[in-house]
This record gives C-alpha cells, structure tokens and sequence, in this order.
C-alpha cells in the first residue's frame, strides 16, 4: 500500500495535488455577556474557505453559558473554524480541561449555540 502512495506522490508535482492543512486564522475567545466567564475559544483553521460551488462558509456563532444559562456575544465567522476547550495547570503543572463543547443547538435564523459543559475543578 505504501508503494501506491509513493508512486502518487512522485508522480504528481506538489502544486496539482489538494491543500488540506489547517491554518491559524486567529482564535476568538467566547465570555459570557453577564457573568463575564470564559467559556470556549474558536480558532479560525480555514479562512475564507469556499465550497466547490463557490458558496462561501460562513455563520453567527454563540456559545451558552454553563455558569448562568446566559450567553455569549455573537461572532459572524467566515470560514472553517475548531471550536477548542479551555484549560488551565494545576499546582502539579499538569493541564486541567474546564470546559468544553457538549454539543450545539441552531437557532431558526441559523446562529450555531455552542452548548459548554464544565469539567474538572
Ligand atoms: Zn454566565
């Protein structure tokens, strides 16, 4: 199976074949607009990104706050983006996640709310 990918690889010049690695478009940290929490961070990992049929991917996204049931501002993205948890190190030097991304509800004007879950202490 190697051989196939090597035999591609040698063939086919760098600039034809398809770009999937992921950038850093900048990363937008999400707080909550009543108790001031942090609550997730989205990293843009694709700006700009467009589909095949040229539509760009873009949408509104809010995250819920676990603290206070409130929300966050709303961040109009363009493009693809990673939704990452929070963290931060114990006295033991070792990372402790805090929250994270449960799932997400879509408002019927389309915002994406990320639902947070807290963990750790
Ligand atoms: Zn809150």
């Amino acid at each position: 199976m190697s051989d196939v990918i090597m035999t591609n690889t040698v063939r086919d010049p760098e600039e034809n074949r398809p770009k999937y690695g992921l950038v850093d478009g900048g990363t937008i940290h999400l707080e909550c607009t009543v108790c001031s929490k942090p609550l997730i961070d989205i990293t843009i990992t694709r700006p700009g990104f467009k589909f095949a049929d040229g539509t760009p991917l873009e949408g509104n996204y809010i995250a819920r706050c676990p603290y206070c049931s409130c929300f966050s501002e709303k961040h109009f993205i363009q493009g693809g983006i990673a939704v990452t948890s929070l963290s931060r190190i114990d006295k033991n030097g070792h990372e402790i996640v805090t929250t994270f991304m449960r799932d997400f509800d879509i408002n019927p004007d389309g915002t994406t709310i990320f639902n947070i879950q807290l963990t750790g202490k």
